[in-house]
C-alpha cells in the first residue's frame, strides 16, 4: 500500500473525528474512534490534539477525506 507523509496542522482541527471513522471502519470494520490509527485527544475548550499511533501505516486515508486541512498529505515538488 502506498505511504504517504502527512502534515498536521493542529489549529484547524474541529475535533470532528471524521479521521477516526475512516480510519477504523478501513482497518476494523466498524466505526469506532477507539479504534483508529489516530487519536483526538480533547481537552475542555482547547484546540484538540491530533495524535497518530505506531499502528499507523501511513495510507493517507485520514488526510484525504479531513474537510478542515488539519491534516494533509504532503506534495513531494521534486516530481
Ligand atoms: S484532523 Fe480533521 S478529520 Fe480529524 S478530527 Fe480534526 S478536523 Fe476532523
Ligand atoms: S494514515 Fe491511514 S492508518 Fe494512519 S491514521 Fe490515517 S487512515 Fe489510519
Amino acid at each position: 500500500m502506498e505511504s504517504v507523509n502527512i502534515i498536521i496542522n493542529q489549529s484547524n482541527c474541529t475535533g470532528c473525528r471524521v479521521c477516526q471513522l475512516i480510519c477504523s471502519f478501513l482497518y476494523h470494520n466498524e466505526f469506532n474512534p477507539s479504534k483508529a490509527n489516530i487519536q483526538i485527544i480533547e481537552e475542555y475548550e482547547l484546540t484538540p490534539i491530533i495524535k497518530f499511533m505506531t499502528q499507523c501505516n501511513h495510507c493517507g486515508q485520514c488526510a484525504r477525506n479531513c474537510l478542515y486541512d488539519a491534516l494533509k498529505l504532503e506534495v513531494d515538488d521534486t516530481k
